[in-house]
């Protein structure tokens, strides 16, 4: 066998659950540890070790990435009912993501792979929309309460230095739910910053989009720290570059993205990324065909897949079939977390490597042979689509070739 390419400092592995779980293993084992003399520090944040650690796992998961500097995570079950009985867990803990990323704070950003056999389906799309989540906060930090009956439900402020605001959310006429969500100036000055940097570096127009004519006061102050940032750091450059801002109510923002020929980068609050990043996907091409890298202000980054669990498939692979699905993303998130290592610690033959793995990647679909997700839009048609086995197999055949 030649010889490995070695590494200085490690990468933090952070595995996962289902079906993610078993292309991760199949990606690592044919397509990275033959050809890299790989080190992780690793975590495993599979449901039942969650559980068994009390969740402490997903805490120092996410330290040890702050520590390191890169990290890679596959996708995670975040448990609901449903989840408590099928796994029979004591305890629901919080969404992995929200815990990981209120840790790293920061921006997700969320770009399509384009293939050129797979259009997207808004036919007017000629280059991607590249989605700027903002990775901390609201719904995804906030505290939630059942109302038993009648009564008032308020906010209440109580300062570090004493006094003492409050407000009422209702007057509650029966049962009923509420929540309370927060997010810190902090944070939202640093997502700004972190999109305005990203649409300079990628030549993107920047949009922020969100609802202040009915949130005047959280979604208007998320408004203000954007319009202050680019007026008081980014203007100049933008104009000298020819790029511009553009803030719009999120309805429209949706109406004109589909309008539209996309590239921009879309900087969306952490609930609208969620849903428009899915959204983007989907519309270009499959879920799998997408690539995520949250990026906190201290400059570490955690890699991902912007997908889920997929848990279907796993069920179906469980009673032994070969599942087709799309490793494009988990193998994404493998060659960036190799990129960014190989650019921190100087490792040229280790970014080659990266570089490599994508384009074989997409000379294998552009080849003919993938998943049955693409096969189903792709123009022209493949005879099948192929399991996600065969599929990895045709990539590892191409980098041995390519070598
Ligand atoms: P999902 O796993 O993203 O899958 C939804 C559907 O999208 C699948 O059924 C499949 O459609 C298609 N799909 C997604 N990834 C695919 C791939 N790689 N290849 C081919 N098709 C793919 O979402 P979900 O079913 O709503 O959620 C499952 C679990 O994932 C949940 O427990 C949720 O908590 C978790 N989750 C984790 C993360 C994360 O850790 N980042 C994100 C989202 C959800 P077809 O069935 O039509 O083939
Ligand atoms: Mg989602």
């Amino acid at each position: 066998m030649p010889e490995r390419i070695g590494m200085k400092n490690p990468i933090v592995e952070i595995d996962g659950d289902e079906m993610t779980r078993v292309l991760w293993a199949l990606v690592k084992e044919r397509l990275i540890l033959p050809f890299v003399d790989l080190k992780t520090e690793y975590y495993d944040l599979g449901l039942l070790n969650r559980e068994a650690t009390g969740d402490r796992v997903t805490a120092e998961s996410a330290r040890a990435i702050l520590r390191w500097g890169v990290g890679i995570k596959c996708a995670t079950i975040t448990a609901n009912a449903a989840r408590k009985a099928e796994y029979k867990l004591k305890a629901l803990y919080p969404s992995p993501n929200g815990t990981i990323r209120a840790i790293l704070d920061g921006t997700v950003f969320r770009k399509p792979i384009g293939v050129s056999l797979v259009k997207p389906s808004v036919s007017t799309w000629k280059a991607p929309i590249v989605i700027g989540r903002h990775a901390y906060g609201d719904v995804y930090k906030g505290a939630e309460m059942a109302i038993p009956g009648p009564g008032r439900v308020e906010l209440v402020y109580t300062g570090a230095e004493g006094g003492e605001t409050r407000i009422t959310v209702a007057n509650m006429s029966g049962p009923g739910v509420v929540q309370g969500m927060h997010n810190l100036d902090a944070s939202i000055t640093s997502f700004a910053r972190a999109c305005f940097l990203y649409g300079l570096d990628e030549k993107l127009p920047v949009w922020f989009a969100a609802k202040d004519t009915i949130s005047k006061t959280y979604d208007g102050r998320f408004k203000e720290i954007f319009n202050h940032i680019y007026e008081t750091e980014f203007k100049e450059q933008y104009q000298a570059a020819g790029l511009k801002f553009f803030y719009t109510l999120i309805d429209d923002a949706v109406a004109r993205s589909v309008k539209g020929e996309g590239g921009f980068l879309w900087a969306c609050k952490n609930y609208d990324g969620d849903v428009m990043s899915d959204m983007i996907a989907s519309a270009s091409g499959s879920l799998a065909m997408m690539t995520s890298v949250l990026v906190s202000p201290s400059g570490a980054v955690e890699f991902e897949a912007a997908h889920g669990t997929v848990q279907q498939h796993y069920y179906r692979w469980q009673q032994g079939e070969k599942t087709s699905t799309n490793p494009v993303a988990l193998i994404f998130a493998w060659t960036g977390a190799l990129a960014k290592r190989a650019e921190l610690d100087k490792l040229p033959e280790l970014a080659a490597f990266a570089k490599g793995l994508e384009k074989a990647t997409l000379c294998t679909i552009e080849a003919g042979d993938m998943t049955a997700d693409l096969a189903r839009l792709a123009d022209p048609a493949p005879a099948r689509g192929l399991d996600s086995w065969e599929f990895v197999e045709a990539v590892g055949k191409i980098i041995k070739r390519e070598g």
